[in-house]
């Protein structure tokens, strides 16, 4: 039985440029699994192949069925949504209209509404600010928005890179812990990238060092912790 997600054998361009390097991953559905690495080591840019955002080669399949070749959009249709670093929110659009968006390969117009609800619910903040502009967020709810914005998908599979960047440490709690919610209760798959190793290794069941465009360890999330080996040569802690 093939993974939840399989990729395999990826090699990744930017122009002329290799930045993966036959890097293959699997993770079970239902999981948590963090991608770490120094910057530059090819995080974000396996995050992107995933996505058919930059040139890639190799295979990437979901629940078995090959995604790897098919437009972002269709990828996006068979649900898998991408949180990009810096966030990427229609900064002039209101929070309400942010959410509406991110439901856009949907028809459903009853559970549509239904999931705002349940996104305020679950982020509380975002209700409070509901006709705010997203532009005029807080960095921490800037990156709650574009969480619940790629929840709005209803997705199998969210990529989060770098949800704890620039956030102040009580609010990278409280995101973590409501991604473990959504986790656990949705039942979302989530693949994140994070330059926090300690904090990611604590949500995750699975993670993968990656060095110079290749994974160089992987293993269970609390091997990785223990390892000192792994920790001095590749998380710096
Ligand atoms: P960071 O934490 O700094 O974002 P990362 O592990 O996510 O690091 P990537 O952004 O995936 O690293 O970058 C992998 C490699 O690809 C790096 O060597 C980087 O310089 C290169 N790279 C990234 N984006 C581009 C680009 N647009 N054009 C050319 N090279 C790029």
């Amino acid at each position: 039985m093939s993974a939840f997600l399989e990729a395999k054998d990826l090699d990744a361009f930017y122009g002329q440029v290799q930045a993966l390097h036959g890097l293959s991953l699997s993770m079970e559905r239902g999981t948590i699994t963090t991608l770490l690495g120094a910057n530059g080591a090819g995080k974000t840019t396996t995050l992107r192949a995933i996505c058919n955002m930059i040139r890639t080669s190799g295979t990437i399949s979901l629940n078995g069925q090959r995604i790897s070749g098919r437009s972002t959009e269709r990828i996006v249709e068979m649900g898998v949504a991408h949180v990009p670093q810096g966030r990427g929110t229609f900064t002039t659009l209101s929070v309400d209209e942010n959410l509406r968006l991110g439901a856009m390969t949907r028809t459903d117009h009853r559970g549509i509404e239904d999931d705002i609800e349940k996104m305020f619910a679950r982020f509380p903040i975002l209700k409070k600010r509901r006709s705010q502009q997203a532009g005029t967020l807080s960095g921490g709810e800037q990156q709650m928005l574009a969480v619940a914005r790629a929840l709005m998908l209803r997705p199998q599979l969210m990529l989060l890179d770098e949800p704890s960047f620039g956030l102040a440490p009580l609010v990278v709690q409280e995101l973590f812990e409501i991604l473990g919610q959504v986790n656990r209760d949705d039942g979302v798959s989530i693949l994140v990238v994070e330059q926090n190793a300690q904090l990611a290794l604590k949500i995750a069941t699975k993670a993968y060092v990656i060095a110079s465009g290749r994974i160089a360890m992987s293993g269970a999330a609390e091997e990785i912790a223990q390892d000192d080996e792994v920790r001095k040569s590749y998380l710096g802690y």
